[in-house]
């Protein structure tokens, strides 16, 4: 249909989430009916963000700072670090903007199916802030899946000999449902309804 140019632009297109090659298509079109005015500036935010994005090495968020703004925000609540599974998840939250406290990205769930052991998750940085007495609650906010559960299970023990409570969020989180693909309501009241894990 077009040049090799407008072809590559496609195809990498089409591997973004939410894209197929229809929408790529249509997507690339738009953009090349107003290469100076949608094209250049777009191209130039994505090589400024892909130099800027840094992971928090605290909690490890994405953002263009190490430690992340949430990390440095002097107001936030310190005595509370939600566990969340992604960074997706921890966005999500803080868009529906009902959390005040710190996070700690996991980097997934544990899940045997899909080869995901404890080595492979962020859960030594989070045994060691609970160790150093960063945060006196420690809220589990992962996904209401199998592996979220067996998770959650894991943590709850890891984190039993240090001195701090370790929460799990409540109802409102629908069976197999990610916390990133909740409304605003109801994640606030999965927040609001944790319990002793
Ligand atoms: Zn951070």
């Amino acid at each position: 249909m077009g040049g090799p140019e407008i072809e590559h632009l496609i195809a990498l297109l089409a591997k973004l989430p939410g894209m197929g090659p229809r929408s790529a298509r249509r997507t690339a079109l738009k953009l090349l009916q107003q290469p100076e005015k949608r094209m250049l500036p777009l191209a130039k935010a994505m090589v400024d963000a892909a130099r800027a994005v840094k992971t928090c090495a605290v909690c490890g968020n994405l953002d263009s700072t190490d430690p992340c703004a949430i990390c440095a925000d002097p107001h936030r609540d310190r005595a509370l670090i939600c566990v969340v599974e992604g960074v997706g998840d921890l966005w999500a939250l803080e868009r529906s903007g009902i959390y005040r406290g710190l996070y700690h990205v996991l980097g997934g769930t544990l899940s045997a199916l899909g080869g995901v052991g404890p080595e492979d998750l962020n859960a030594d940085a989070l045994l060691a802030r609970a160790q150093e007495g960063q945060g006196r609650e420690i809220i589990l906010a992962l996904g209401a899946t199998v592996d979220g559960a067996t998770t959650a299970h894991w943590l709850s023990d890891l984190l039993r000999p240090s001195a701090v409570t370790v929460t799990r969020v409540g109802q409102g989180v629908p069976i197999g449902g990610t916390l990133e693909g909740l409304d605003d309501g109801t994640l606030a009241a999965a927040i609001r309804a944790r319990r002793s894990a």
